[in-house]
């Protein structure tokens, strides 16, 4: 059987072998993606020293990140769709965001972030292919969404997210990377703190780096299919 730390190391041989193919000087982080997994596999994730998890559903989350609230090492990033009901339980227990697509959640967020804690890292999340299906804002909304976060004061931009349709034509998900990159260095031209383009999942990590993400969310290469 493999474990959760071989499977960690070949996930970061395989982002390695992917910045060097295509010439990628920037770093590339690793959000590991243990939604609807167990406690078990979180901590052999730790164990083997990964300190950085990506949850979608708001209550199975907070059980996990109340069950390692004593590892102050861990950051969780909140990556599902975002009910407006369930903001407040997010703006609590999470340092990041990256699924933030409407001005009226970025509201909010910053409105209930508890003021002793550190603004919320925020990544807006951009619905790239402009499907009808997808969450995600349009290109359109972006500036007026950025221009809101960039303000707020218990919420701190980081950068852009995207999900992208599951095709297994990676020409096409490579032009929709390289606009999503596009799009975040015309924003960073504007303010050059952003560093965070999260893009590139399990099935089409090499298509993102290629086209320039920062940071990619990998789960079931690490933790094996969901139900
Ligand atoms: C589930 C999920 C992932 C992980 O996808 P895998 O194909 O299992 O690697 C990445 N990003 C988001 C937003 C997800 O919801």
């Amino acid at each position: 059987m493999v474990t959760i730390a071989e499977r960690l190391d070949n996930a970061y041989a395989r982002i390695e072998k992917a910045k060097q193919q295509f010439n990628r000087l920037e770093p590339v982080d690793l959000l590991a993606v243990s939604k609807t997994k167990p406690i078990a596999d979180i901590e052999a994730a730790i164990n083997a020293g990964h300190t950085k998890f990506g949850e979608s559903y708001v209550q199975e989350a907070i059980e996990k990140v109340q069950h390692f609230s004593a590892n102050k090492q861990l950051e969780w990033h909140f990556i599902g769709p975002i009910q407006s009901n369930k903001s407040r339980h997010i703006a609590e227990h999470f340092s990041w965001v990256q699924s933030v697509d409407r001005l009226k959640i970025a509201r909010r967020l910053n409105e209930q972030r508890p003021t002793n804690l550190k603004p919320l890292n925020i990544l807006i999340q951009v619905n790239i292919s402009g499907d009808v299906n997808k969450s995600g804002c349009q290109l359109s909304e972006l500036d007026e969404l950025v221009e809101y976060i960039d303000s707020a004061r218990q919420l701190t931009l980081r950068g852009l997210m995207t999900i992208t349709e599951q095709t297994d034509d990676a020409q096409k998900q490579l032009h929709y990377f390289k606009q999503m990159r596009a799009c975040f260095d015309r924003l960073r031209d504007q303010y050059p703190q952003l560093d965070t383009l999260s893009m590139g999942m399990s099935g089409d990590l090499e298509q993102a780096i290629a086209a320039g993400s920062t940071m990619v969310r990998i789960g079931t290469d690490l933790f094996g299919k969901r139900q």
